[in-house]
């Protein structure tokens, strides 16, 4: 298989090498690989991406998430190019698409009635943290074992090893993550021991609603409202990150598909449908009122951000929301998933030696190479690291013979967006078998 991608991407082999001469790794977009070597893309149009040897892949990636109405999608360029046109890029004043553009996201999402624009998914968990603190006068966050949320130093810990309660990355002191403490995913009566010991200091819980990694570490049915139940009890914000479930979920994000509601939202890459760095932080009135200019007798969050709320994003965001409604992209790619979805796990019942099974939360797909028929799923995810970790080792090698056929997929997650259709899963299913078929039966 590698051979047959060497052969496949000379011009990706030679750019990549070159790189690495240039950038630390050669790579600087963590979604991509450099095993064996970078893959390079020239264009993206609907679900299809093609390289710079014009191979082309039926795409799964969807740039890590936000992509739901597809790539370069027409109506929303056209919206794009004219504010380039019109305004230019940021000058540093409001431009007239910003308050539209609040005002659906604060008509749509249910916990939201302030929203304050930023420039990434780790800035706005930087700030919405900020916020809970200033509101509650409480410093310690609970974050939850295996929920990513951004690269920022206090966040940094148990984000794919939860169980750990330390540190995935080197060069941050010890005394940053202090006041961060973790509760393993699923835990309840864990959850309420940290609130029991740290009576009184528990400023917030910051919790990805579908469960870590948008899903991979899966969410047990009660475990939102149970962390909803427990903030109110002890005077905690409760902080949904929806970076990646957002748009993805509903619009309404995780929130409204779950129907628990957060003080604190966290939004990010979505909001702009991958046309500007883009994130943001949302929430009620009451909490909100602490932030950045916004002050209550002299606290606030103190919030920077040059770009925060360019003209590119804010206009690629307002005519985003309106075109995923108008086009119904969320129950359109949903639909795709549950399809494909459907269609892999018949497929994979054929090879029984196999432990493969596909679950989708909406338009997100999951692939288990570890597990029968899903059980064990919610478990303690601390005792799924070895199979998540194992996973992420075996799907390497099934990436690359992916690749290699035409389809482009995340690791063991498939995005789908409204523009996947059957002949896309049709491809999805052969590349599937003709990687089976490399794997002799047990
Ligand atoms: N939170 C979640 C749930 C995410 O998935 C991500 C990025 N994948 C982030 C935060 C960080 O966002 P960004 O990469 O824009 O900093």
């Amino acid at each position: 298989v590698t051979n047959q991608f060497h052969k496949q991407n000379p011009k990706s082999y030679e750019y990549s090498n070159q790189m690495k001469t240039v950038v630390p790794g050669g790579l600087q977009h963590n979604l991509g690989s450099t095993d064996p070597f970078a893959l390079v893309f020239k264009k993206a149009k609907s679900d299809k991406i093609y390289d710079i040897d014009g191979n082309e892949y039926v795409d799964y990636l969807m740039d890590g998430g936000p992509i739901i109405l597809g790539h370069h999608f027409e109506p929303l360029d056209s919206e794009v190019v004219k504010v380039i046109s019109e305004s230019g890029p940021a000058v540093g004043l409001t431009h007239e698409n910003e308050l539209r553009f609040a005002k659906e996201i604060v008509n749509n999402i249910p916990g939201v009635e302030m929203v304050r624009f930023l420039a990434s998914g780790t800035e706005a968990d930087m700030l919405a943290i900020r916020i809970a603190r200033v509101y509650t006068g409480k410093e310690i966050i609970i974050k939850i074992g295996g929920n990513y949320h951004g690269w920022s130093d206090q966040l940094l810990i148990s984000t794919n090893f939860p169980g750990t309660g330390a540190s995935e990355a080197t060069g941050i002191p010890s005394g940053c993550y202090e006041n961060t403490i973790e509760v393993n995913q699923n835990d309840f009566n864990g959850l309420v021991q940290a609130f029991e010991q740290h009576k009184g200091k528990i400023a917030a819980v910051l919790a990805e609603p579908t469960g870590g990694h948008a899903g991979t570490f899966i969410a047990h049915p009660d475990w939102n409202q149970t962390m909803r139940d427990l903030c109110d009890q002890n005077g905690a914000v409760l902080i949904f990150d929806e970076v990646v479930a957002g748009f993805r979920l509903s619009l309404g994000g995780g929130q409204a598909y779950y129907g628990v509601t957060p003080d604190l939202t966290v939004m990010g890459k979505i909001i702009s449908h991958g046309y500007a760095a883009a994130g943001a932080v949302g929430g009620k009135k009451e909490v909100m009122q602490y932030c950045h200019p916004s002050s209550v007798n002299g606290n606030k969050a103190f919030t920077g951000g040059t770009l925060s709320a360019n003209p590119v994003m804010v206009t690629a965001g307002f005519f985003a929301m309106k075109y995923i409604k108008e086009y119904q992209a969320i129950e359109k790619a949903a639909a795709y998933a549950d399809k494909l979805t459907k269609a892999l796990n018949d497929l994979f019942s054929t090879r029984k030696d196999l432990p493969f099974f596909v679950y989708n939360i909406q338009s997100i797909m999951h692939l288990e190479t570890s597990c029968y028929n899903g059980i064990s799923l919610i478990d303690n995810p601390a005792s799924r690291v070895a199979e998540v970790t194992e996973r992420y080792l075996v799907l390497k090698s099934y990436d690359l013979a992916l690749m290699a056929q035409g389809i482009l997929p995340l690791g063991d997650r498939f995005y789908c967006c409204m523009q996947h259709n059957d002949e896309s899963l049709q491809k999805t299913l052969n590349a599937w078998e003709y990687v089976l078929s490399l794997i002799p039966v047990n």
